[in-house]
C-alpha cells in the first residue's frame, strides 16, 4: 500500500513557522491522510537535504529563511516567476524525480490584495494614481511583490529603500515600469500613488516602527504591510485612522500556501475565516 503523501517546511531556525498550522488545518478539513512537518536544516546541509527528501518519503515542501536563494540555485527546474524573483519557496517533484522550484509569494500577495480590495482594483480608482504603487524596501519580499504587481498590470512601481542600490537593482524586473526613488522624496510620490506597500521589516515584533506621514496619499488609496506580527502594524493603524483601506501581511502568508498544498495533496484549499482565526490565535498566543 502506498504511504500517504507528506510535505515539509525547511528552514533554520524553523520553530517559528506557522506553515504546519496552515497545512495541518487543510489536511484535516479535507479529510486527507497526509502529513506536514517542520524540518530544521543548517545551510551547509541544505543541498544534501534536497537530494534526499524524496527517499525519506516527502513529495515536496516549503522553503523559508535562510534557504530560499540556495533552493533557487539547486533545483532542476524553475517556474518563470521563480526565475524572475530569484528565490524558491515551494518545492515539488515530477514523475521523473526532477526537483521543481516555484515562488508563490507573488501570487499570494496579489490574491490577498484582490480578496481585500475587490478583483477590479486598481481600475476601480479610475485615475493614473490607481495604477501606481510605492514600495518600501528592496529585499526578498519586495522582489516577489514587485513581480506580482507587474503581472497584475500596474503601470508604475516606485521603490524606496534605506540602501538605495538595492532599490535600483529591482529595476531589472522591468526598467520601463519600475524606478527607484529617494526616501526623502516619498511625500511627492505618495501623492500620486494608489497603493503603498511596506516590505521592510520595520514595524515587526518589538523592533522599530515604520514612521511615515500618510497624509499625502490620495483618498481611496490602499496601504498594505508584509509584516504580520503584529497583525495590526502602526502603519496599518495609521492608514485606517486616515480612512484608507488597510491590507495586512497575514493574508499573503495564507494565500502563498495554496499552490503548494494543491500540488502535493491534489486538492486546492481555500483561505477561510476559520483558517485566518486559527493563525491569528497562534500569533496572539506566541507574542
Ligand atoms: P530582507 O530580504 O532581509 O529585506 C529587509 C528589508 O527591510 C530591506 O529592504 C532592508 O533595507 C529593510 N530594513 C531592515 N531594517 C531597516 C531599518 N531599520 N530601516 C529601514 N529599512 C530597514 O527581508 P524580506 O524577506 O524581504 O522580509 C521583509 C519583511 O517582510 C519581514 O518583516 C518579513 O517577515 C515580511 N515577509 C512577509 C511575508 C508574508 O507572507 N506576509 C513573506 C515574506 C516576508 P536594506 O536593504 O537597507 O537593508
Amino acid at each position: 500500500m502506498l504511504a500517504p503523501p507528506k510535505a515539509f517546511v525547511v528552514g533554520h531556525p524553523i520553530a517559528h513557522s506557522r506553515s504546519p498550522l496552515i497545512h495541518g488545518h487543510w489536511l484535516a478539513t479535507h479529510g486527507l491522510a497526509g502529513g506536514y512537518e517542520r524540518i530544521d536544516v543548517a545551510p551547509d546541509s541544505f543541498a544534501g537535504f534536497l537530494r534526499g527528501f524524496a527517499e525519506a518519503g516527502f513529495v515536496g515542501g516549503n522553503v523559508t529563511i535562510p534557504h530560499k536563494e540556495a533552493a533557487f540555485r539547486l533545483v532542476d527546474h524553475l517556474t518563470p516567476r521563480a526565475r524572475r524573483i530569484g528565490a524558491v519557496n515551494t518545492l515539488s517533484l515530477d514523475g521523473d524525480g526532477r526537483l521543481h522550484g516555484d515562488n508563490t509569494d507573488a501570487p499570494g500577495f496579489i490574491a490577498h490584495l484582490d480578496a481585500s480590495l475587490g478583483a477590479d482594483w486598481p481600475a476601480s480608482t479610475g485615475t493614473a494614481a490607481g495604477r501606481t504603487a510605492v514600495i518600501l524596501g528592496a529585499g526578498g519580499a519586495a522582489r516577489a511583490i514587485v513581480v506580482g504587481l507587474l503581472d497584475r498590470g500596474l503601470s508604475r512601481i516606485l521603490v524606496a529603500n534605506r540602501t538605495a542600490e538595492r532599490a535600483g537593482a529591482l529595476r531589472d524586473l522591468d526598467p520601463e515600469r519600475v524606478a527607484s526613488v529617494e526616501w526623502e522624496a516619498l511625500p511627492a510620490h505618495l501623492a500620486a500613488a494608489g497603493l503603498l506597500v511596506n516590505t521592510t521589516s520595520l514595524g515587526m515584533g518589538s523592533g522599530p516602527p515604520l514612521v511615515l506621514d500618510l497624509s499625502p496619499l490620495p483618498a481611496g488609496a490602499a496601504v498594505a504591510d508584509a509584516v504580520y506580527v503584529p497583525l495590526e502594524t502602526p502603519l496599518l493603524a495609521a492608514a485606517r485612522a486616515r480612512g484608507l483601506a488597510a491590507v495586512d501581511g497575514l493574508g499573503m502568508l495564507l494565500h502563498q500556501a495554496v499552490p503548494g498544498f494543491a500540488r502535493w495533496f491534489g486538492v486546492t484549499p481555500q483561505v477561510t475565516p476559520e483558517l485566518r482565526a486559527l493563525v491569528v490565535a497562534d500569533i496572539e498566543e506566541r507574542r
